[in-house]
C-alpha cells in the first residue's frame, strides 16, 4: 500500500449506529485535514464533548470543531437546507468561525457537494404519514424526510443542491413535486396539502445562504488527496443499517458501509487507505428490527443507565445487548475493516459477568452465517461464552496496560474473535478519555 493511500481512512459504525463515532471522529480529526460525510442526513446525531461542552451535530462533519480541519458534506448525503443553516448558526453562536467554499484557499472550512440531494418539506410529510399508516411495517425512522428524499434520488426525480441554487428550476420543481406529493399524501393518508408558493420563497431564501458553501466536492477531495492531504471519510449510522447489507427492511436508506464512502464522495476505491470500524464494548439498537443478543433483564437496564443509551436526535431509549461476534465479523467482512475502535468500555465496569455471543445456533446447527431474512433472525439462538467482569473503574484510563487484567482479557478476546485489530479504546465521553494502541498510532502518524 502506498503512502498516499495511507493518508485516507473510512471511519464507520460497525453495528447499528450510535457507537460513539462522533467522539472518535473528533479525536482522529486532529490527524486529518478534511473530514467528509458520505451518507445519511440530519438523523446522524453525533455527540462530541470538548472540555465539558456538549455539541450535537447532525449533518455537519464534526471535524469542523477542530481549527484547521475542513468539513465536507458529500454527494451521498441528503441535505435539509433548514437543518444545515440551523447547525451553521449554532456553531457560529458558539463562537466557531464557519467559512464556506467561497472563502477560498485555506480559509474555506465547510463545503457542500453540488450533487447532494435536497430534502424538502413534502419528504417529511410523506414519511410521517406513511410511518403512521395502518398496516405498514414500522421501521422506526426519525421522520425527517430522509428515506423519501433517497427514494426521489433513485426515482430520478430528486432536487440536487446545484438545482436548489437555480431559482427558476427550483420554482418549477417545487410546483410539480407539491402537486404530485400533495395528491399522493391526500389520497393515501388524508394529509392536508403543502403550499408550493411559500415553500419556494423559504427555500429560495435558504439557497442564497447555502450558496457560499457549495462546490464540486469530488474534485476538491481528489485534488486534496493528490496534494498529499489527509482525508477521513465519515459514515453515518452503522454497517448493519446499510440499505444493502443491513437487517433489511429495518435499515437506513443509504450506504452506511465502506463502499458508500466511494460512491458518496466521488473518490475512487484505490484512494482509500484503511477502514476503521467503531464498535461499542456491547451492542445497542434504536427502533425496530432483529437483535439476537438483546438483554431482557436488569443487566440491559444497567447498560442503558450507565451508557446513557437514549437517542441523541429522538431521545428514544436504546435497546441494549451483549457483544455479538458473528455480527461484528460480518460487519468487518463487508467493510474490509482493518482496525476497530472499542467505545464505552467504562459502561461495563459494574458487570459481574459478561456474556459474549460467539456463534449462532439456527435450526439446531451451529453457524456463523448471518441470515438474510427476518425469519432466519427470529430462529437464531445465540451461543454465549461468559467472561468475568472486571468490577472496577476503567473510566479515563488511557493506557492499555493500566486497564484491569480482566478488561484487557475482554478486549483481546474481542480482537481475536472479530478478525480486526483494536486500534483505540474509549473509556469515557471526553476527548481525553481515549487510548491509542502504538501500532495504530504509527499508521496515522
Ligand atoms: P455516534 O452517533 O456514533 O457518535 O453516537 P452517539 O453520539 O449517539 O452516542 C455516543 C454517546 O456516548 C455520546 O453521548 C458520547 O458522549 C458518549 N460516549 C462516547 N464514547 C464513550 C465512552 O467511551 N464512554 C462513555 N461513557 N460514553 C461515551
Amino acid at each position: 500500500m502506498s503512502q498516499n493511500q495511507r493518508k485516507t481512512a473510512v471511519i464507520l459504525g460497525a453495528q447499528w449506529g450510535d457507537e460513539g463515532k462522533g467522539k472518535i471522529v473528533d479525536v482522529l480529526s486532529e490527524k486529518f485535514n478534511i473530514v467528509a460525510r458520505y451518507a445519511g442526513g440530519h438523523n446522524a446525531g453525533h455527540t462530541v464533548i470538548i472540555k465539558g461542552r456538549k455539541f450535537i451535530l447532525q449533518l455537519i462533519p464534526c471535524g469542523v470543531l477542530r481549527p484547521g480541519c475542513k468539513g465536507v458534506i458529500g454527494n451521498g448525503v441528503v441535505l435539509d437546507p433548514m437543518a444545515f443553516l440551523n447547525e451553521v448558526k449554532k456553531l457560529k453562536d458558539a463562537g466557531l468561525p464557519i467559512h464556506g467554499a467561497d472563502a477560498g484557499g485555506d480559509t474555506g472550512q465547510l463545503f457542500v457537494s453540488n450533487r447532494a440531494q435536497v430534502i424538502l418539506p413534502y419528504h417529511r410529510m410523506i414519511e410521517l404519514a406513511a410511518e403512521n399508516a395502518p398496516g405498514r411495517t414500522k421501521i422506526g425512522t426519525t421522520s425527517r424526510g430522509i428515506g423519501p428524499a433517497y427514494e426521489d434520488k433513485m426515482h430520478r426525480s430528486g432536487l440536487r443542491v446545484v438545482d436548489l441554487l437555480n431559482s427558476a428550476l427550483l420554482r418549477t420543481h417545487i410546483e410539480n413535486a407539491c402537486h404530485e406529493k400533495n395528491t399522493i399524501a391526500h389520497a393515501l393518508f388524508g394529509t392536508a396539502p403543502l403550499d408550493p408558493k411559500s415553500m419556494y420563497e423559504d427555500y429560495a431564501r435558504a439557497a442564497e445562504q447555502i450558496a457560499p458553501f457549495v462546490t464540486d466536492t469530488a474534485v476538491m477531495l481528489n485534488q486534496a488527496i493528490a496534494a498529499g492531504q489527509r482525508v477521513m471519510f465519515e459514515g453515518a449510522q452503522g454497517a448493519l443499517l446499510d440499505i444493502d447489507h443491513g437487517t433489511y427492511p429495518f435499515v437506513t436508506s443509504s450506504s452506511a458501509t465502506a463502499g458508500g464512502a466511494v460512491t458518496g464522495t466521488g473518490v475512487g476505491p484505490t484512494q482509500i487507505g484503511t477502514v476503521i470500524g467503531v464498535t461499542k464494548a456491547y451492542v445497542t439498537r434504536v427502533g425496530e428490527g432483529p437483535f439476537p443478543t438483546e438483554i431482557g433483564d436488569a443487566s440491559g437496564d444497567l447498560l442503558r443507565a450507565r451508557g446513557q443509551e437514549y437517542g441523541a436526535v429522538t431521545g428514544r431509549p436504546r435497546r441494549c445487548g451483549w457483544l455479538d461476534l458473528p455480527l461484528l465479523r460480518y460487519s468487518n467482512l463487508i467493510n474490509g475493516t482493518e482496525w476497530l475502535v472499542v467505545t464505552k468500555m467504562d459502561v461495563m465496569d459494574e458487570c459481574a459477568e459478561i456474556p459474549v455471543c460467539t456463534c449462532y445456533k439456527i435450526d439446531g446447527k451451529m453457524t456463523d452465517v448471518i441470515p438474510a431474512d427476518m425469519r432466519g433472525f427470529d430462529s437464531i439462538q445465540p451461543i454465549y461464552t461468559v467472561l468475568k467482569g472486571w468490577k472496577s473503574s476503567t473510566e479515563g484510563i488511557t493506557e492499555f496496560g493500566k486497564l484491569p487484567q480482566l478488561a484487557q482479557d475482554y478486549l483481546r478476546f474481542l480482537e481475536r474473535e472479530s478478525g480486526a485489530k483494536i486500534g483505540m479504546v474509549s473509556t469515557g465521553p471526553d476527548r481525553e478519555q481515549t487510548m491509542t494502541m502504538p501500532e495504530f498510532a504509527a499508521v496515522l502518524a
